[in-house]
């Protein structure tokens, strides 16, 4: 650890804290993690707090925190980090409406400290890659292919099919930020949500957009996929086939693969947000959230069957 450590705080202690935030901040000597806040999770080993407020009134020497609960109950517990001044670092989706991420980004700068939308593929090990090559090429038409099964990847998360929870925009807004990161600026034109009739969520959709230049860009959202899963963008261009596949980390083109690293994406997002907290600025970019609003705002809502976990 450096003598500059960082103090941080975690809060919402599930699945995502304990496979990814707790490992890469213990390797960062960025980091000195010092408290969590969840309502039954506990972190071992540092001092643990019910809520956030409880943790903010008894550890004054917090200077960050990692918010990790369900996009539905993030905003209320950043704006407490925030007017407190302590840098956050939000979770992926970074809310459940953009406009109160815009409301995150005015107080972090009227409060002075960082705030920092994280998107976690985008550091996936081959989409500097894949932005690289099709930063060389003339594009024709993309299509984005996205689809797991919910069963294995989400079990039991009732968050996930409430309101907010944005269902198979979960996983697919982890597409979307990559595809934002890598492609042209682009647009909805025409979408279809699948929602179950038990579900306030979509199981599928079928996104149809448009670049700012007129090519063509599809995006498929299956969260009944059986078998092989698929976390794929494809891109015809005129130097040939690119496939960026296993969500951002391997990419061929024309069937040679030319990336293929392990992944390192939560050390990589740890290692962004300390920059930013040392060089006093926020990294808070609202595509991909803004693609999933749109698609609500335009979608046809498509009624299919019930689904049970
Ligand atoms: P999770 O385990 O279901 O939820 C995280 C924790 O948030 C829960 O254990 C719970 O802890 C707390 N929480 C739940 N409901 C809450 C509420 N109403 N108010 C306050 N806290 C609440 O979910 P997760 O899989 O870790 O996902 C959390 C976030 O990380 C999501 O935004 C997700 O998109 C993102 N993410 C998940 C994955 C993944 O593979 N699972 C990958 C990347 C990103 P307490 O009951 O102790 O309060």
């Amino acid at each position: 650890m450096t003598s500059n450590a960082i103090k941080l705080g975690i809060v919402g202690v599930g699945k995502i804290v304990r496979d990814q935030h707790l490992p890469a901040i213990a390797k960062d000597g960025n980091y000195q993690l010092i408290a969590a806040a969840s309502r039954h999770g506990k972190v071992d080993g540092i001092a643990n707090y019910p809520n956030i407020e409880a943790m903010l009134a008894a550890e004054p020497g917090l200077e960050a925190v990692s918010l990790c609960m369900p996009p539905q109950f993030r905003y209320d517990a950043a704006r407490t980090a925030l007017e407190a001044k302590k840098h956050v670092f939000l979770e992926k989706p970074p809310g459940a409406t953009v406009s109160e991420v815009e409301h995150l980004k005015a107080l972090a700068e009227k409060n002075g400290v960082s705030l920092f939308a994280s998107w976690h593929s985008r550091y996936a090990p081959a989409v500097e890659a894949a932005r690289a090559f099709l930063a060389s090429t003339r594009l024709t038409s993309a299509a984005i292919n996205w689809k797991e099964d919910v069963r294995r990847w989400h079990p039991n998360q009732e968050w996930i099919w409430e309101p907010g929870g944005f269902g198979v925009f979960d996983p697919g807004i982890n597409a979307l930020s990559i595809a934002t990161h890598i492609l042209p600026p682009m647009f909805i034109t025409s979408a279809v949500l699948d929602f179950p009739e038990n579900r306030s969520a979509p199981v599928a959709a079928h996104v149809a957009f448009r670049t700012s230049n007129g090519l063509p860009v599809t995006m498929e959202l299956d969260w009944l996929q059986t078998g092989p899963q698929s976390w794929d963008i494809l891109a015809e261009t005129d130097k040939g086939k690119m496939v960026l596949s296993g969500g951002g980390a391997k990419l061929a083109v024309d069937g040679n693969i030319i990336h293929d690293e392990p992944e390192a994406e939560y050390p990589m997002l740890y290692k962004r947000f300390a920059e930013i907290v040392r060089a006093g600025a926020s990294d808070v970019d609202l595509a991909p959230l803004q693609h999933v609003a749109d698609a609500f705002m335009l979608g046809k809502r498509n009624v299919v069957e019930a689904f049970f976990d």
